[in-house]
């Protein structure tokens, strides 16, 4: 039983790390199936979304005046909200990044609060050449609920069977070599008495009672 609890602990682990695992690929390398833009220009608001395999990015935009009022289409500065989910098989994770621009035109970057770095989330940019990910984009931190845990039960749910089928063959590979199933300790293909070293299919006898 703990055994169990304890195997099911793992497997809900690695459902988690795979969800985080799967969503950071997809934010790297998913740009490359997009989906054409549909853009959609609401008077001065500026929406567009792209989707992609395991990736939905909104984006909200409008320009404005430097002293906050809205500025007509085509304006010089513009606040926007950009909004990405990244995952598969659901949307587990999400980078928001707000964006204001100064009077250059320039949004501003790292001197954020640390709550606004985990809200956007590491950009791909920063990421080694190497690894050959989409730029522009970014790894997200922010977990989405519920999508977060379909995903980690799901991946779990694999894990839990590969594990099981990796524990099965351990097992006839060391019966096949005479050993332990439980333990591998050499039994020299006698397991009628069953193992000494760990207990198994051990039977207690008068003598050590
Ligand atoms: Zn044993």
């Amino acid at each position: 039983m703990r055994r169990l609890i304890a195997r099911l602990l793992v497997c809900l682990i690695l459902g988690a790390v795979t969800t985080v695992g799967v969503a950071w690929f997809l934010a790297m390398y998913s740009v490359r199936w997009q989906e054409p833009v549909p853009v959609d220009v609401r008077g001065t608001d500026m929406s567009s979304v792209l989707r992609s395999i395991g990736r939905l990015h909104t984006w909200d935009h409008y320009p404005h005046y430097s002293d906050g009022r809205i500025k007509s289409f085509g304006g010089f500065y513009s606040t926007g909200t950009d909004t990405r989910e990244y995952g598969w098989p659901a949307l587990a994770m999400k980078s928001r990044v707000q964006m204001y621009f100064d009077e250059r035109g320039v949004a501003s970057g790292w001197d954020l609060p640390t709550g606004e770095l985990v809200l956007r989330g590491f950009p791909t940019t920063r990421l080694p050449d190497w690894m050959g990910a989409s730029t522009n984009d970014r790894l997200p931190i922010m977990p989405v609920f519920p999508a977060f845990a379909y995903n980690t039960l799901t991946f779990a749910a694999g894990w839990f069977v590969v594990l099981l089928a990796f524990g099965a063959t351990r097992r006839a590979f060391r019966r096949q070599r005479g050993r332990c199933p439980q333990c591998a300790y050499n039994l020299r293909g006698d397991f009628t008495t069953g193992c000494p070293e760990c207990g198994w299919r051990r039977v207690p006898d008068a003598n050590e009672q």
